[in-house]
């Protein structure tokens, strides 16, 4: 039986609704249902990668427009000057939907380290 598409491939396929921030091509971002921080901000690569885990080399030119995508969030938040990104990969680091995602963070005082 096919596996159950996340909640991520859920909002890519447009089956239930997200906020989004920006989108192209190969990354979508759009804010986290459940904000730790006044900007909290998923972005996410439409090929769906389970985690940083079980990327290849293959998928490291997607990966860095992830990661620019990330940057272009926290200067669209205002945020650019001080800013988190996060990508727990696996469930004993508290990944709770397998579909790569980097947590994008700001707008308060961020300590370190991370809980
Ligand atoms: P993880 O724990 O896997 O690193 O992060 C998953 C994140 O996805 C959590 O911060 C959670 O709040 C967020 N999330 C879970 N379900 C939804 C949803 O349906 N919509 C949005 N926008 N965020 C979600």
């Amino acid at each position: 039986m096919a596996d159950e598409p996340t909640i991520f491939q859920k909002i890519l396929d447009g089956e239930i609704p997200a906020d989004v921030v920006l989108e192209n091509d190969d990354c979508l971002a759009f804010r986290d249902v459940n904000p730790q921080a006044p900007v909290h901000v998923l972005v996410i690569p439409k090929r769906p990668i389970v985690s940083l885990h079980t990327a290849t080399d293959a998928d490291v030119e997607l990966l860095g427009k992830c990661l620019r995508m990330c940057d272009a969030v926290a200067e669209k938040e205002g945020c650019q000057e001080a800013y988190r990104v996060i990508a727990n990969s696996g469930a004993g680091a508290g990944q709770s939907v397998f579909h790569l995602h980097f947590h994008v963070m700001g707008g308060r005082e961020l300590s370190w380290p991370p809980g």
